[in-house]
Order: C-alpha cells, then sequence, then structure tokens
C-alpha cells in the first residue's frame, strides 16, 4: 500500500461532472489499496473571476484581502470534492491551509512555504479518510490567510508530498504531460516521458505553466517524484526525477515563451562606478526581481541601461525608475509591454557548441529581431516582439528537431 499525493488542476475540477470524474478516479486508487491526500484548485476561471471582482472595487486593493478573497475558490473545490467522494461512499474530510498547517512568510499573494506540519494529515489518513486540501493557500504565523502565486496548488501539492513521504505527486492536468513546447501553441510539440528537474525548473521559470516553478524547486530539494499527467485519461505522463533517470538526454529539451516580461530603458545614465548599485538597489528594496540586464558601450560618458521586469512589477518599477532617473540625471524612461521572452531548455547545452547560434540563425531566418539576451548553462533567451511569439516557438521548436525523428 503506497501514499500517494494527488493534484487536480482548474480544469480537471471544472464543472460538477469533472469533480465526479475526479472522485471516481480518487476512488479507484483507494480500492487499489493506496492512502491518497488530494490536492485541489479552485474550478477553471474561478481565481480569475474573484481577481477582477476585488480589482474591480479598488485598483490598490489590499493584499492581504486580495488573499481571503482568491483562497476561497480552492474551499469550494475541495467541500465539492468531498461531497461526490461521500456520494461514492468513500470517506473524505476537507483541510484548508491553516487546518492542513501549512505555513508560509507574510508575503501576500506570492508567499513561500515554509513548512508543512502533517500530524492533522496523518491522523486523517490513519482513520482511513482520503484528505483533500485546498491548495494555494496557507497562513502565516500570525494565521493571516496566504496565497502562494498563480498556480500554486501544485507547490501545495509538493510541499505535502515532500511532508508526508509520498511515493509520488501526481500532478493531474489538461495534457498529458510536459510537452517539448506548450502543446496549444505548437502542434508538433510533443510529450516527453522523463525530464530532469533542472530542465523542468528552466522551463517553468521561463514560461511553461504546467507546473509552478517553486513546486519543482521543492521537488528537487526533497527528491520528491512528480508524475505530470492527464485527468482524462489513463496515459502514463511525464515523470520529473533526477538527472540520472532523465533518459531522454537531448541538447535541447524544450522551447518556452514568458509573456509576462516588460522591457525598461533608462537613456543618458552616468558612466561610472556605483550607478548599476544605484538603480538595482531600491528595486531590489521594493522586492521588485530583476531579469535581463543589458548596458551599452559609454559616449561621452553616459550609457544606456536596459532591463526586464515581470509585467506585475511593471508598475511599481515606474514609480522607483522614475525616482533614480530623477536622481541620476538620466534622460528618459522607456517601458515596453510590447516584448515576450523565448527560450530554449537542455542539459546537453552544457557540452555542446554553437546552440545559441543556431538558435539566433533560426530567429533570423523568420525576421525575427533579438533585442536582448541571456544565457545560463543550460539555457538561452532572447527577447522578441510580442507578435513573433507562437512563431518563435514553433521556428526554435522544430529546427532543433524537437518534432520528431
Ligand atoms: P492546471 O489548471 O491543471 O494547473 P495549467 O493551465 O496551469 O493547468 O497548466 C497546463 C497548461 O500548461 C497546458 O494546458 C498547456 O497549455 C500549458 N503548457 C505550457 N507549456 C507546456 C509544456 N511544455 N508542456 C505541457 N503543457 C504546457
Ligand atoms: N487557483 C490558482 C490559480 O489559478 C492556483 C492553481 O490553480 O494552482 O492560479
Ligand atoms: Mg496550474
Amino acid at each position: 500500500m503506497a501514499l500517494r499525493v494527488q493534484k487536480y488542476g482548474g480544469t480537471s475540477v471544472g464543472s460538477l461532472e469533472r469533480i465526479r470524474h475526479v472522485a471516481r478516479r480518487i476512488a479507484g486508487a483507494r480500492r487499489a489499496g493506496h492512502d491518497v491526500v488530494v490536492v485541489v484548485s479552485a474550478m477553471s476561471g474561478e481565481t480569475d473571476r474573484l481577481l477582477s471582482l476585488g480589482r474591480e472595487l479598488s485598483s490598490h486593493a489590499p493584499e492581504r484581502e486580495m488573499d481571503v478573497l482568491v483562497a476561497s475558490g480552492e474551499q469550494v473545490s475541495a467541500a465539492l470534492l468531498c461531497i461526490a467522494l461521500s456520494d461514492l461512499g468513500v470517506e473524505a474530510v476537507s483541510l484548508l491551509g491553516h487546518q492542513a498547517r501549512i505555513e508560509t512568510d507574510s508575503v501576500h499573494t506570492k508567499a513561500r512555504i515554509a513548512r508543512v506540519d502533517d500530524q492533522r494529515l496523518r491522523e486523517a489518513l490513519v482513520a482511513g479518510r482520503v484528505v483533500v486540501v485546498a491548495g494555494f493557500q496557507g497562513t502565516d504565523a500570525q494565521g493571516n490567510i496566504t496565497t502562494l502565486g498563480r498556480g500554486g496548488s501544485d507547490t501545495s501539492a509538493v510541499a505535502i508530498a515532500a511532508a508526508v513521504g509520498a511515493e509520488v505527486c501526481e500532478i493531474y492536468t489538461d495534457v498529458e504531460g510536459v510537452f517539448t513546447a506548450d502543446p496549444g501553441v505548437c502542434p508538433t510539440a510533443r510529450k516527453v516521458s522523463h525530464i530532469s528537474y533542472e530542465e523542468m525548473l528552466e522551463l517553468s521559470a521561463l514560461g511553461a505553466k504546467v507546473l509552478q516553478p517553486r513546486s519543482v524547486e521543492l521537488a528537487m530539494k526533497y527528491g520528491v517524484k512528480v508524475h505530470v499527467r492527464s485527468s482524462f485519461s489513463e496515459a502514463e505522463g511525464t515523470m520529473v526525477t533526477g538527472e540520472e533517470e532523465a533518459l531522454e538526454s537531448v541538447v535541447v529539451a524544450g522551447v518556452t515563451c514568458d509573456r509576462d516580461a516588460a522591457k525598461v530603458t533608462l537613456r543618458s545614465v552616468p558612466d561610472q562606478p556605483g550607478v548599476c548599485a544605484a538603480i538595482f538597489e531600491p528595486l531590489a528594496e521594493e522586492n521588485i526581481s530583476v531579469d535581463m540586464i543589458i548596458q551599452n558601450v559609454a559616449v561621452d560618458g553616459t550609457t544606456d541601461l536596459t532591463f526586464t521586469v515581470s509585467r506585475g512589477d511593471l508598475e511599481r518599477t515606474r514609480e522607483v525608475a522614475a525616482r533614480i532617473a530623477g536622481e541620476l540625471d538620466s534622460d528618459l524612461l522607456g517601458f515596453d509591454e510590447d516584448v515576450v521572452k523565448v527560450s530554449i531548455v537542455g542539459l546537453g547545452m552544457r557540452s555542446h557548441a554553437g546552440v545559441a547560434a543556431k538558435m539566433f540563425r533560426l530567429l533570423a531566418t523568420e525576421g525575427i529581431n533579438i533585442e536582448a539576451i541571456s544565457t545560463s548553462e543550460i539555457k538561452t533567451s532572447c527577447l522578441i516582439r510580442a507578435k513573433y511569439a507562437e512563431l518563435a516557438v514553433r521556428v526554435l521548436h522544430d529546427g532543433f528537431g524537437l518534432g520528431g525523428p
């Protein structure tokens, strides 16, 4: 008898019919003798609906209250799933974040899990119940409700799997696994049977929304086996595991696109020591993560500086950047949201030369201009005009031979 964590995403619990279907699946796992902890997302579209209600009332809605508001979506699906399970004669109990003792820091709307006290989960399992935990939510040390950022139920599931020592953490979603590119964008994308934590972490961080990046980080840290699969079929999905077990050792494992980037340009910045620190320290103090950074060669003692931030941080970046520009006597500020970041990811890039050059050539062949580049050991990213996003993904995917033999 094994202990499994099963996470069902928004589409998988998107209607009463689908909730019934999920309940039957869980009942099957119980009949096979498994203990099951289930983590649920809100019904599809619900988190967006709740967010827009709050934002309609105020453009400065307190983040604490936004968390109380959006966390309710997962409360509804947890209760509905327990009702469906009880209707099938399966004993189940729902637990909200605080009841499952998911302790987080106090950074509302993007809190990080600090600890999961598994005592209550275990008690329910020992009593022979299926435990259905509301994903995406926790509480801070003061008992305030927090949420874990979009896609955060994946992280709830992996954190719980680590805490209870589950044999596997199954992430049930609306596609059959992890693909070589978003199957909704790239018709030739293929499901991969295995992928390493490192590659998955990069793919997630660079826009593949199938797993929240933090969930992969936790899985890697605690060695949780993650199985991404479809709730609509019995097919095997993708195992996210350690490098040695990730069989498909290829140069490029996947192509992805991040639509969340915004470009900020400061012109006529003094070219002297301490200027970069003066620009990026205030951003860091505001908890704004900066991604790509480009500084030009100086002309006349001044230079241009371009960097990217996430679109959600753009308003706050505007305020900070305006202040900095004033202090540095910098010329002009440019803000550009009409950009996306396309990336190729693969462990094989460590040992193969010319991969980035090939990426640039493939984009050039389609007349796509590259506005910024960033690289690490296992990825190369290019900032391009947003209108080319899908074309770029398809061209890179097929250009690197990911479409098939
Ligand atoms: P859930 O609601 O189950 O959490 P998400 O919408 O968060 O589902 O994530 C699944 C979606 O991720 C898929 O429908 C797919 O469009 C998208 N996606 C993006 N990149 C990939 C990829 N490389 N492999 C699989 N799915 C991807
Ligand atoms: N419901 C939340 C969201 O839509 C969390 C999740 O689905 O993982 O982002
Ligand atoms: Mg998701």
